[in-house]
């Protein structure tokens, strides 16, 4: 017995010998000093030592307990002490960490980009709600329940009135039923279609643009087009209207520009037409209007929209949608 006391005496000390933080000497603490420790469980058996040598034992254990914890209690001041010389050796004039930065998404990139060409032109934005209702995304656009348009939406539908908007056209009607013309807006934001390969996938962003005054003509829906396709492509491109179907614009047109690689005479990206469709658009139906209580007789606007991958696409010469959301830092860092 009294070898195993003298014993753990010895290998406390090692043990508290060799620690050098707080957590090592807590783990020490334990094993020795703690209520289920070595040395608690060592006084236990001193019950089964003979009656004569019990108090001679008892002592000794009690003296083995305190130097213990002597020795724990001095390790711990020499550990505080050492934390506290570390602060005071601190040398300020070191240069920082390197944090690294991070960067905004390449469609974020050119959200941003598309926005700024409109604010230019007076424009004012704003953003509506991604769960939309059936009404606003559909109803006051002109398409009612059954009309053929709705199945080239592949719409999410939340309930049979509430769904994830396809596409940022309902600002315009939200929009319009609380001001009065003249409006000049554009909303961006996430769009949801039930689609997913090369060239689309289930979330992605537009920017739908609208004006309403007086006397606005398919000439100002060509300027404004003509005006932003300069910018966003840093050109003079040529513009291609062809006539198309939306039911809520009429008349309505598809965009085109000449293609931004070959200029025209022809590549893989164009399939060799010259031209790629950038965005739709036309003359803001007049039963839009009436639903939203305007007078079509007074007054006329125009409206667009476009897909901002599709841009930044063009923009930067990207051939699969997907690569946007695969979140592959090689990819992104390029931007
Ligand atoms: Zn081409």
């Amino acid at each position: 017995m009294e070898e195993v006391l003298r014993g753990l005496k010895a290998e406390a000390e090692a043990s508290l010998h060799s620690v050098s933080d707080q957590v090592g000497l807590e783990e020490v603490r334990v094993k020795y000093l703690g209520r289920k420790g070595l040395l608690a469980n060592a006084m236990k058996q001193l019950a089964q030592a003979a009656p004569e040598d019990r108090p001679r034992l008892g002592q000794l254990a009690n003296t083995v307990k305190q130097d213990v914890e002597r020795l724990f209690q001095a390790k711990k001041e020499a550990l505080e002490a050492g934390s506290q010389t570390v602060k005071q050796q601190l040398d300020l004039s070191l240069p920082g960490r390197f944090i690294p930065s991070g960067k905004l998404h390449p469609v974020t990139q050119v959200m941003e980009e598309i926005c700024a060409v409109f604010e230019g032109m007076g424009f004012a934005v704003a953003e509506g709600p991604d769960v939309e209702t059936d009404h606003y995304n559909f109803e006051a656009l002109n398409i009612p329940a059954h009309h053929p348009a709705r199945d080239m939406h592949d719409t999410f539908y939340v309930s049979d009135s509430i769904l994830l908007r396809t596409h940022t056209s309902p600002m315009q009607a939200r929009i319009m039923e609380k001001q009065e013309p003249p409006l000049r807006y554009i909303a961006p934001g996430k769009v949801y279609r039930c689609d997913s390969d090369i060239t689309h996938t289930p979330m992605f962003h537009q920017v739908e643009g609208f004006l309403v005054d007086r006397q606005v003509s398919f000439a100002d829906l060509k300027g404004v087009l003509t005006l932003f396709t300069r910018r966003i492509f840093q050109g003079d491109l040529p513009l291609r209207f062809r006539p198309s179907f939306f039911p809520f614009t009429e008349p309505s047109a598809e965009v085109d520009i000449a293609c931004v690689i070959c200029k025209g005479s022809g590549c893989r990206v164009c399939k060799q037409t010259g031209w790629l469709e950038i965005l739709g658009a036309g003359m803001i139906d007049p039963a839009v209007m009436k639903m939203v209580g305007y007078d079509p007789e007074k007054f006329s606007g125009f409206a667009f929209g476009l897909g901002v991958e599709r841009i930044a696409m063009l923009k930067y010469g990207i051939d699969d949608i997907r690569l946007y959301y695969e979140n592959d830092l090689r990819f992104l860092r390029q931007f």
